[in-house]
């Protein structure tokens, strides 16, 4: 042919594929697979980045469809939005990425394939190394034995042709497919030890291999190339026994089965093995759909060959899909989800989780100014929150409180007629002296009938109230104190909790929402241990984990911390205060403790299906951190268990839901759900503590004459009435909760008298330990019974009187 024939054919030929391409091109795809999200939890790198495959009908991988075809037809949909066409952009993924990291791929050569078939082997392994991620591909070898798979990189691929080159006069067949189940599997077969496994076998260096498996959901494949011209040795593995271990396997990989038929025929026992294996069957003899591989055999190598490469094309993915996340876009947990549309045609589905609402994603580089702000509004939203906690606590709550007793007690009245000779008595109100008329309101809560004016003028409670009277009295709001100290000081404990919360949080933020990633790496890879699961929901895993065991250290510390110094110790001295920070830094332990449970039930909640983690997930840590926490709270201190557990409970509810509902309507300023949560949860758990407190917190000392006449001591901090049964000690001693350091006299004992509560009558008691005089007239000393204590009763011990006050 002359040069001018060839230019002119050449052009013709171009211009021919120039007018063709168009007609190539506008085959639809039928379907869009996604595959491995990824998204990097660093400042500035705020891009999603997605596997994506085009697929036909046949859900054979399309390779004619390019990139700029998919610029031109495709359109991504997140979360019903579609993502403008400036944000993303598609790659063609180069060799070497097409098969992500996730995917491992084993391949079993048998030596007795002819030399030529074998040398086209290994240039086909040898693209599909480089087609790979560098940590997916492993090749092994039978014949005389069966070799341990070995990690095929692009590097060390060279090193691998000798080996190629090995002939061998025997075929262990089934202990190479035996064996390689058993490189798969965590569950050992029972014939094990019967594997002809090459010397020097190491199954300790198989570790890193099935640790990878795991990962890959439905991307474990093996590839076995064997051939016909040698029978399989006879083996104390056989076929029965394959099948069997086969069933049993959890991590059995997807098999290709490639045969050579050197035209001797394939013997009945391979075909039924080779079949066996690559479609196995559940109990009920169905295929177990996403384990089902092929058999396929050839007389040609280069079909062969070819078929194995066919197979790898289509696991490959094509492009890299890079989509900007919006300048204002905050990720924070539950289901994102993605719709590829080709043409208007929705093609493609899946659901990712991206960032938790403990920690957002993504993060933001943050100015001085832009950091102030943060925090001046979180000031200004933990004021608030004490705020509401004030309002909950002396409003809403007395109201209700007053509103249910006025529509149970609030009654008119209405005499009972004793009998039908016996006049009805006369009653009077214990206040204003006058009769009671039958219809005039009434206040029927103890024996001590009163007109509802006189009751409510007499602050609400029965006139007998303290002395004769226990149950007089109704709750109600104290709107003239409401903006005084005594506010303050019933919410004290609420309060605190929230700056306990607030701190918690600042050094949340400031520490990167996770302080704990290696344990928590540990705990997600541990744990997921029984299924596959996807790597993009490995790496959410970790991140809540981190997050998750940072929120336990640090609220169980400072709510620990805070709760414990104002639990009335007695000496605020360095030794009470290292013991208070010991006492706090175990509490801190065990809401580690607890959240790292709560991790671990997480963990085993995810399925293989799961691509995101559902928000309820959550729960059971957030549950168990508060419930661990709170109870911890009580070791040492005076704080009841019941309290504990009821403020753990209603403040890890209303805490969660807080977070996860502000979670999902509030998805710009993220961070504020985290300190709404650690707030709350603190103001929540100390309310509910202040709350048992202000109940018991009625009995008092006061003391009449002396250098200390006047002093008020609250005894009740000591001496709870929902449990402990606390004594407090009245002596000269440093023992004694009340140290009688001012008294002069000689007259004291070390312990002079001891109160506490008889929790069968809930009646203060004092038991005298040496001479003492009660109420001026009584002497008493260590040989009487314990007296009961009612309100002003007096006793003097020495030169000091003291006198007994329930408020
Ligand atoms: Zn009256
Ligand atoms: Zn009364």
């Amino acid at each position: 042919m002359d040069k001018k024939k060839k230019i002119i054919i050449g052009l013709s030929l171009s211009l021919f594929f120039i007018w063709a391409s168009p007609i190539i091109k506008a085959q639809t795809p039928n379907a869009i697979q996604f595959g491995n999200e990824s998204h990097k939890y660093d400042i500035n790198n705020d891009s999603i980045t997605f596997f994506l495959k085009v697929l036909d009908e046949n859900g054979k991988r399309m390779t004619q469809v390019e990139a700029s075809d998919l610029e031109e037809h495709f359109t991504l949909i997140e979360d019903q939005d579609t993502v403008p066409r400036d944000r993303w952009e598609v790659n063609t993924l180069t060799e070497g990425q097409r098969i992500p990291a996730d995917f491992t791929i084993s391949v079993l050569v048998d030596l007795n394939i002819p030399k030529d078939g074998k040398k086209q082997i290994f240039n086909a392994v040898a693209s599909l190394v480089e087609s790979a991620n560098d940590s997916c591909v492993y090749l092994s070898f039978f014949g005389d034995d069966v070799t341990q798979s070995q990690l095929v990189t692009k590097q060390n691929c060279k090193d691998f042709e000798g080996r190629f080159k090995n002939g061998t006069e025997n075929k262990c067949f089934y202990s190479a497919l035996y064996g390689k189940l058993s490189e798969f599997e965590w569950v050992e077969g029972s014939l094990k030890d019967s594997i002809k496994w090459e010397d020097g076998y190491d199954d300790q260096k198989n570790e890193e291999f099935k640790k990878r498996v795991q990962n890959g959901e439905g991307k474990n494949l093996l590839f076995v190339f064997t051939e016909s011209s040698i029978l399989p040795d006879i083996e104390e593995i056989d076929f029965p026994a394959f099948v069997d271990y086969n069933a049993k396997a959890v991590y059995a990989p997807k098999v290709f089965a490639f045969f050579y038929d050197a035209g001797n025929g394939i013997s009945e026992d391979m075909e039924s093995t080779l079949q066996g294996v690559t479609e196995p069957r559940d109990a009920d003899h169905d295929i177990i759909p996403n384990r089902q591989g092929f058999y396929m055999p050839s007389n040609s190598i280069d079909s062969v060959v070819n078929s194995f490469k066919q197979v790898v094309r289509n696991e490959m993915y094509d492009f890299a899909l890079t989509y900007k996340v919006p300048d204002k876009k905050i990720y924070s947990g539950g289901a994102v989800n993605y719709e590829a549309l080709w043409d208007g045609q929705k093609i493609g589905l899946e659901a990712f989780s991206i960032g938790t609402p403990e920690n957002p994603w993504p993060k933001r580089p943050e100015s001085t100014g832009d950091s102030f702000v943060k925090y001046l509004i979180a000031l200004l939203v933990t004021l608030a929150t004490i705020v509401l906690f004030i309002i909950i606590m002396k409003i809403l709550i007395p109201g209700v409180k007053s509103r249910v007793f006025s529509t149970k007690y609030y009654k008119p009245y209405k005499p009972v007629a004793l009998s039908e000779n016996v006049k009805n008595v006369k009653l009077k109100c214990p206040l204003c002296r006058t009769e009671i008329m039958p219809g005039d309101k009434v206040v029927t809560k103890c024996k001590h009938i009163m007109h509802v004016k006189c009751w409510k003028s007499n602050e609400y409670k029965c006139v007998e109230y303290g002395q004769n009277c226990k149950e007089g009295i109704q709750e109600h709001i104290h709107w003239k104190e409401l903006f005084g100290m005594g506010t303050v000081r019933d919410c004290y404990l609420a309060i605190m909790g929230i700056m306990a919360g607030l701190v918690s949080w600042i050094i949340y933020e400031l520490s990167g929402r996770g302080l704990f990633k290696s344990i928590a790496t540990g705990i997600v890879t541990t744990f997921f241990g029984n299924e596959a699961h996807s790597l993009s929901i490995v790496s959410e895993c970790v991140n809540k984990v981190s997050s998750f065991l940072t929120i336990g250290l640090l609220l169980a510390f400072f709510l620990s911390l805070i709760f414990r110094y104002y639990d009335g110790i007695k000496r605020k001295d360095w030794k009470s205060l290292l013991k208070i920070v010991g006492l706090s830094i175990l509490s801190s332990a065990i809401g580690m403790a607890a959240f790292a449970l709560g991790s671990i039930i997480l963990c085993l909640c995810l399925s293989p299906e799961s691509t995101n983690i559902p928000w309820y997930y959550s729960f059971p840590a957030y549950l168990l951190f508060s419930l661990c926490t709170s109870l911890s709270l009580t070791i040492k201190s005076t704080i009841p268990i019941k309290s504990a557990l009821l403020g753990g409970l209603a403040s890890a509810v209303i805490g969660f839901l807080v977070l996860y509902f502000s979670s999902v309507t509030n998805k710009r300023g993220s961070w504020l759900n985290m300190l709404l949560d650690f707030v709350i949860y603190g103001g929540g758990l100390g309310a509910s503590l202040v709350t048992v407190r202000m109940l018991a917190e009625k009995y008092f000392l006061v003391i009449k004459d002396g250098i200390k006449a006047g002093t008020k001591i609250p005894i009740h901090k000591w001496m709870n009435a929902n449990g402990g049964g606390h004594k407090v000690t009245i002596g000269m001693t440093q023992q004694c909760e009340i140290m009688m350091n001012w008294e002069k006299s000689n007259k004291v004992a070390k312990e002079h008298v001891q109160l506490y509560i008889d929790h069968a009558h809930s009646q203060t008691m004092m038991k005298p330990l040496a001479f003492t005089v009660f109420n001026t007239r009584t002497e008493l000393n260590s040989n009487n019974k314990p007296v009961p204590l009612f309100n002003n009763d007096t006793f003097k011990i020495g030169d000091t009187t003291f006198q007994y006050v329930e408020n």
